[in-house]
């Protein structure tokens, strides 16, 4: 049978972090689906078209991603799609509490999907979305950070709301 994970987040946008932990994903399995939260955060830079968009060009190189969104429980929409894990990236201590949490709390409700945790790079290690948008706010190079196409969308939105 094909085994699919699943690597949810919020994708506001894609960092070159969450690249990172697709590709290695990637080799693990049969398919991985890049799977946008709906409802993570109220206020999002991209709509969630947008995010799949830029999810979809930045794995273009990458034959066995899919990308899709869900609503509601990821240990739902897991189930839906037969996932056998979920992926999640660890960048450092300060993501431990937190992932620890969802993963023995997802495990109670569901024990048949496991949860596997994938370190970046070390260099992405302290990439986050959010501080991402907040450098390209205050105007600096996000270039290291994102895919190219990412970083004129996220310029252009700010080059848009300024
Ligand atoms: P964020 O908004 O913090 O960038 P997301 O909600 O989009 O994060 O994150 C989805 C998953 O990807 C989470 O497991 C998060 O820990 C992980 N992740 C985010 N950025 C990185 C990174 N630079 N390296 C590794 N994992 C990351």
């Amino acid at each position: 049978m094909k085994r699919v994970a699943i690597y949810p987040g919020s994708f506001d946008p894609i960092t070159n972090g969450h690249l990172d932990v697709i590709e290695r994903a990637s080799r693990l399995f049969d398919e991985v689906i890049v799977a946008i939260a709906q409802n993570l955060d109220k206020h999002p830079l991209f709509t969630i078209p947008e995010r799949r968009l830029q999810v979809e060009k930045a794995t273009s190189h990458l034959k066995n991603i899919v990308v899709d969104d869900f609503p509601g429980l990821l240990v739902n929409y897991a189930l839906e799609k037969k996932a056998c894990a979920l992926i999640r990236g660890l960048r450092a201590v300060s993501d431990f509490e937190f992932e620890f949490q969802m993963a023995l709390m997802n495990r109670q409700m569901c024990p048949e999907v496991e949860t596997l945790f994938l370190m970046p790079k070390d260099t992405y290690s302290y990439l986050s979305s959010r501080i991402i948008k907040e450098i390209a706010r205050l105007g600096g190079d996000i270039s290291a950070f994102v895919p190219e196409h990412v970083r004129r969308e996220v310029m252009a939105r700010h080059a848009v709301n300024s």
